[in-house]
């Protein structure tokens, strides 16, 4: 039993605060990411997990034991950096192995446990090599193999894919979402990138200025974004947004539209003009500039032939506008 329970915590800096004061429970055994933009309290929260940074209120418990006070060894945690920090002079093997013999753990023991997490991690043919000889998607597997054989309640993730290229994210997405599903530990995972909350995450909290705008399944939020924030973070393209008149026409203060819920047509509500066209094969995205609203971006699947300076309309069904007063989203009417 292994969840995470932040009661009442809250972190100052000086004089700055932070984190205000924050609830959330992270379930055992789920791969919890939390995102939000560079500098919302990421990182100062999975510190204050680890026991790396003090807490200025309030309290964290780990599977029912009271951490907050606790030594970083003492809590059952193992975290990845966005650095990997292997040492250069040792091969694979002692890297993986290190934290155990720190520990004093007996050497088959080491050896064990090393050939398990090297064999999860298909390291198993790169046990001899040095750091240098890896790519870097090995290099952050070795990282990752080095908090496994630990073998923590919980898994700390510090945005470990950043220093990636993009390939090579993608790639590691799928690896650690099914590491995941194999060894089943709490995970919880930072990161700034919506795309890896999306695809990751069995639950997304989303922060903003250290303070929880939503928290849900991916779909949910996708869906059902609670705020204007939440509506505009999740998605790429960005989601569309509608002020003014045209806004109160439809009921609220702001509405939104995806860019993949309009709909290029003859007969749409608003009307426009085409300004630049992307085709990426599989699909096309269209910057337009529409009468009614101002600049949209629409994505339509396939390879549609439009042109910058083309009229065009666009249409929508009612049922994926997201409708919002006053900072919050508005029931379903
Ligand atoms: P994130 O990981 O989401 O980018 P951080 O948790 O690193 O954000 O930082 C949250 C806020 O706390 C930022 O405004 C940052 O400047 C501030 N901060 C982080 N660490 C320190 C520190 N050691 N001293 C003072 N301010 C800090
Ligand atoms: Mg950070």
């Amino acid at each position: 039993m292994a969840d995470v329970v932040f009661s009442s915590v809250s972190k100052r800096y000086g004089g700055v605060e932070v984190i205000p004061g924050l609830d959330l429970t992270i379930a055992d055994g789920s791969f919890t990411v939390l995102v939000g933009p560079s500098g919302c309290g990421k990182s100062t929260l999975l510190r204050m997990i680890a026991g790396l940074e003090e807490v200025t209120g309030g309290t964290i418990h780990i599977g029912g034991d009271d951490v907050t006070v606790r030594d970083p060894s003492q809590r059952g945690i193992a975290m990845v950096f966005q650095s990997y920090a292997l040492y250069p002079h040792m091969s694979v093997a002692d890297n993986i192995g290190f934290g155990l013999k720190l520990a004093g753990v007996p050497r088959a023991e080491i050896a064990a446990r090393v050939a398990e997490a090297a064999e999860t991690l298909q390291l198993t043919h790169l046990l001899d090599r040095k750091p240098r000889q890896l790519s870097g998607g090995q290099r952050q597997r070795v990282a990752i193999g080095r908090a496994i054989v630990r073998k923590p309640k919980v898994f700390l993730f510090d945005e470990p894919l950043s220093n990636l290229d993009a390939a090579l994210r993608a790639q590691m997405r799928v690896e650690l979402a099914e590491l995941h599903s194999r060894i089943g530990a709490t995970m919880v995972y930072v990161t700034h990138d919506q795309v890896e909350a999306m695809t990751m995450a069995d639950r997304i909290v989303v922060l903003n200025g250290g303070r929880i705008e939503q928290a849900g399944a991916p779909m949910d939020l996708y869906r059902h974004p609670a705020t204007p924030f939440v509506a505009g973070f999740i998605g790429s393209p960005r989601m569309n947004f509608i002020t003014g008149a045209e806004a109160a026409a439809l009921g609220a203060d702001l509405v939104g539209i995806r860019p993949e819920h309009l709909r290029p047509g003859v007969d749409g509500r608003w009307s426009g003009t085409v300004r630049h066209v992307e085709h990426l094969g599989a699909e096309t995205l269209i910057y337009a500039d529409v009468e009614a609203i101002g600049p949209v971006t629409a994505k339509v699947e396939g390879d549609l032939a439009l042109a910058p300076g083309q009229a065009v309309r666009f249409g929508y069904d009612p049922a994926n506008l997201h409708l919002f007063a006053a900072g919050r989203r508005l029931p379903a009417g």
